[in-house]
């Protein structure tokens, strides 16, 4: 999954809708691949304003990327600087984790990350 999926992702346990430690969820023991996707600058100008860049920021630090600055560049910022677009695209886009955990922070549930794809299933006494 891509760490783009991860920013659009919390705790699905019940309990746990209520609670902010629910989002973004935690990855953990991550072995992560790099895809190599053409740089598409409108797309990403275009998701800007729908990244929770605070969630995003949290997510990189723990995937072990430098970290990001505190404020999400803005659209013409982000479209003046090849550089600055080029690590987020490959933060966001590339940057897959193919195995692993995600845990929430509120309930301490892990899902399971098998093949790029993360399991969303919960067992029946917790939905
Ligand atoms: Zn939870």
């Amino acid at each position: 999954m891509k760490v783009l999926s991860l920013n659009f992702l919390s705790c699905a346990v019940k309990g746990c809708k209520s609670s902010s430690d629910s989002y973004p969820l935690h990855p953990k023991d991550a072995e992560l691949v790099q895809d190599d996707i053409e740089v598409n600058a409108q797309l990403l100008i275009n998701l800007l304003p729908r990244i929770d860049w605070t969630a995003l920021t949290t997510t990189a630090t723990e995937l072990g990327f430098p970290a990001l600055p505190p404020q999400a560049p803005t659209p013409e910022e982000l479209e003046a600087d090849e550089a600055k677009l080029k690590d987020l695209h490959h933060l966001l886009m590339e940057t897959q984790i193919m195995e692993g955990k995600l845990v929430c922070a509120s309930c301490g549930h892990e899902y399971a990350v098998r093949e790029g794809i993360a399991n969303f299933l919960l067992p029946s006494h917790l939905v």
